[in-house]
Formats: structure tokens, C-alpha cells, sequence
């Protein structure tokens, strides 16, 4: 999260409703009363909007592919192991996320360590890297990771 999202006045929208939240409020749509229109934002203007899904919420559905530290890289799902990790019960360290723009949806790779260490950021993106390229993944040269979520 950049420091301007954690600034007293937040904005976010609210990509269900389509509608803007300020410090997790709704606000007005902004179009003129006249035009009476049925805005999300007008009819529940002052309401208290629910937590919006996180950048990781949105971009979990994008993760095509696991590496971990164990020199393992393979997609999403092809054996036991080949999973999206979170924090909790059964491991210590979620996995990173780690991805790539490419046309109108990203990328992105999960990062985690093997034995459940914690891995941290530049060793994510390398590992991830390092995998789409043997991948050929890449139309050129490998190019910086576009997002990193914890
Ligand atoms: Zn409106």
C-alpha cells in the first residue's frame, strides 16, 4: 500500500456498486439533480460503505503460475503443492504475488518459500522473473514486475 492510500481522506471505489468512497463513505455521483439519475453513489450518498476487497482480493483470480525456493515453478493447480498461500493456520508466510500488465489484464505469479520462510520482495520478483522467462514468457527482454502484493 502506498502512502498516499493511508492518508486521512481515502478515496476508493467501489467496483461493485460503482461508486466512490471517501474514508469509506459514499459519496454523490455528481450529476446534476435534474437529470434524475439511479447512481449508486446519489441513492446511498452518507451511507457506510462495506470494506472494499483489497488489491490482493481483486488480483488473486489473475495468478497463473506457483514458483517457491525449492526450484519449483509450474501453473496454478497442477499438483497439491500448486497453490496461493495465506497467512494463517497452515503456513506462517502468504505468498507473494507478482505481476505483469500485459493487454488489459495482468499476470501474476505466486511466490513462496518451500519450507514456509519468509522470502522477501526482490527475491520474489527475481523468482518470478527468472520462472516467465524460462517460460519464454516475455516478448523481449524481461521487464520489471508491474505490482507486488503481500
Ligand atoms: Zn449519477
Amino acid at each position: 500500500m502506498s502512502p498516499a492510500e493511508r492518508t486521512p481522506n481515502t478515496v476508493e471505489y467501489d467496483y461493485e456498486n460503482q461508486a466512490w468512497t471517501r474514508n469509506g463513505v459514499y459519496e454523490t455521483c455528481g450529476h446534476p439533480p435534474e437529470m434524475d439519475c439511479q447512481c449508486y453513489g446519489k441513492i446511498h450518498a452518507g451511507e457506510v460503505a462495506p470494506k472494499q476487497p483489497t488489491a490482493r482480493d481483486r488480483f488473486l483470480p489473475y495468478v497463473s503460475f506457483v514458483v517457491d525456493d525449492a526450484g519449483s515453478g509450474r501453473e496454478l493447480g497442477a499438483d497439491q503443492h500448486a497453490i496461493v498461500r495465506e497467512a494463517g493456520d497452515q503456513f506462517t508466510y502468504a505468498s507473494r504475488l507478482v505481476g505483469w500488465q500485459c493487454g488489459f489484464e495482468p499476470l501474476f505469479v505466486a511466490v513462496h518459500s518451500y519450507l514456509d520462510v519468509e522470502i522477501d520482495d526482490q527475491d520474489a520478483e527475481e523468482m518470478a522473473r527468472d520462472y516467465l522467462e524460462e517460460r519464454k514468457w516475455f516478448a523481449g527482454e524481461p521487464t520489471e514486475p508491474d505490482h507486488l502484493i503481500r
